[in-house]
């Protein structure tokens, strides 16, 4: 174990550890969390009562989280000292438990500070970012048929435009980058461009791809989509399109079929003549929504501007959904809109076996310390970090009671502002409300 400066760790818990590829949970597992800048301070210590509740009750008493508390952001500057907003302690932290939770961290302003959970997933090398997103029953959504959502989204989380490789407009070193893509290359960027990056890898594309596989497979999924721009960018997006396609075929075979393959099998026995537009097959199998007769997982891909419209128009066709970086970050922030917003989107950044999971919205810091906000979206990613420890039982008593407190409109402010007659709660009323409705 690393020698830590200022973290305690627990006495009364034991190490989650790696075994035969699987991760081995006790019991009392030690997990260290981030309280988080802003209104972390409210919607941390509401979850962290949900979450031990639900343990408490699913397996009597015989499950405990040890928590241990490591620093981020304004806290880690309060405990390490001026400009320390990442100590080695939390990243060390975080390695050795394995699983990790954390609330919102401030991006700190000024020169020199990269974004604390771009840094920690480029650190830890969390290559997935992985965002459910499902409707409650209750929830206010701008969408008609809200129920019909229920999609995961693959983000890749290390490359792309995100990995920061940029140089600014008028630089000693933009003015070399343009030089050499111009004179050498035989391009034409302006010369008062700045420039930016976007490296998208045959490794990374396929550590992401895999792992959406494999939870495909794990939970039932019928269809995993690459969004992707290939059309325009096809040496990057492109790529990542081909290369997702190459690893399903080769890896995953018994389990999946190409919708290019099963076009051509619908149509054999149907005997029609071949139509080239994508989800006609759909059409072919009585309008039914994505879904292969045989039970293979449909393996697709959509052009990232027409999933936008997709996931309103058509979205009970869409499952998992794979993509790079930035379109990942656009599709995730819309498609949780449509359920009702970012204070109920869950998300977790996991590597091999390491996994963070977090609040997807900001530190709002115009509410931090009110009790007000939504808890929800850091509640609902402890329920992915107990499906994670395979604690399914009472991930599922967290869901079900959240989806309980809503259907019976008490709510916090941001949902109460959308539904009438609803009895407006606090973060830790909410929270306690959640515990009394857990069954
Ligand atoms: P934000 O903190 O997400 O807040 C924007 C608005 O979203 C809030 O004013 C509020 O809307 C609503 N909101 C956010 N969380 C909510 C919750 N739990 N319950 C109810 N409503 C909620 O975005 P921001 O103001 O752009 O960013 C603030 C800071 O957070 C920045 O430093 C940014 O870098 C950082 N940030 C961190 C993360 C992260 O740690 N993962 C993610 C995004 C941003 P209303 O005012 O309409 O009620």
């Amino acid at each position: 174990m690393p020698n830590f400066e200022r973290v305690t760790v627990p006495t009364d818990g034991n190490h989650i550890t790696i075994k035969n590829d699987k991760l081995k949970i006790p019991d009392n597992p030690i997990i260290p969390f981030i309280r988080g800048d802003g209104i972390g301070i409210d919607i941390w210590p509401a979850t962290q009562k949900v979450l031990d509740a639900a343990v408490e009750k699913a397996y009597d008493g015989k499950k405990k989280i040890a928590w241990m508390k490591i620093y981020a952001g304004d806290e880690a500057v309060e405990q390490y000292g001026e400009g320390v907003y990442l100590p080695d302690d939390t990243l060390n932290a975080i390695k050795e438990f394995i699983v990790a939770i954390k609330g919102p961290l401030t991006t700190p302003v000024g020169g020199g500070h990269r974004s604390l959970n771009v840094s920690l997933r480029q650190l830890l090398n969390l290559y997935a970012c992985i965002r459910p997103v499902k409707w409650f029953k209750g929830v206010p959504s701008p969408s008609v048929h809200p129920h019909w959502m229920d999609i995961v989204i693959f983000r890749e989380n290390t490359e792309d435009v995100y990995s920061g490789i940029e140089w600014e407009q008028g630089s000693e070193e933009v003015a070399k980058v343009i030089d050499f893509i111009n004179n050498t290359m035989g391009k034409n960027i302006r010369l008062d461009s700045g420039v930016g990056i976007k490296p998208i890898s045959i490794t990374g594309t396929k550590q992401l791809v895999r792992k959406a596989l494999k939870y495909a497979i794990a939970e039932g999924r019928k269809s995993v989509t690459f969004m992707h721009k290939g059309n325009i960018m096809k040496f990057t997006e492109g790529a990542f399109k081909d290369w997702g396609y190459e690893l399903v075929v080769q890896e995953f075979r018994d389990h999946v079929i190409t919708e290019a393959e099963l076009w051509d099998e619908a149509m054999a026995e149907d005997g029609v003549t071949p139509i080239t537009k994508p989800g006609a097959f759909t059409e072919l199998r009585g309008g039914k929504p994505a879904g292969d007769p045989n039970g293979r997982i449909i393996v697709k891909d959509r052009i990232a501007d027409s999933i936008f419209q997709q996931i309103q128009t058509r979205t009970n066709e869409y499952d998992i959904i794979c993509t790079p970086n930035l379109n990942g970050d656009y599709i995730s922030d819309a498609a949780a809109a449509m359920v009702g917003g970012l204070g109920m989107a869950p998300g977790a950044n996991i590597g091999d076996f390491v996994g963070l999971f977090e609040a997807t919205h900001g530190t709002a810091p115009k509410y931090a310390g009110q009790d007000k906000v939504n808890p929800g979206s850091l509640m609902l990613s402890g329920v992915m970090m107990l499906n994670y420890l395979d604690w399914r039982e009472a991930g599922s008593m967290v869901e079900k009671a959240i989806e309980r407190t809503i259907e019976t409109k008490h709510v916090t402010y941001d949902l109460h502002r959308q539904m009438e007659g609803a009895t407006k709660l606090s973060c830790s009323g909410y929270a306690e409300a959640i515990v009394s409705n857990m069954q």
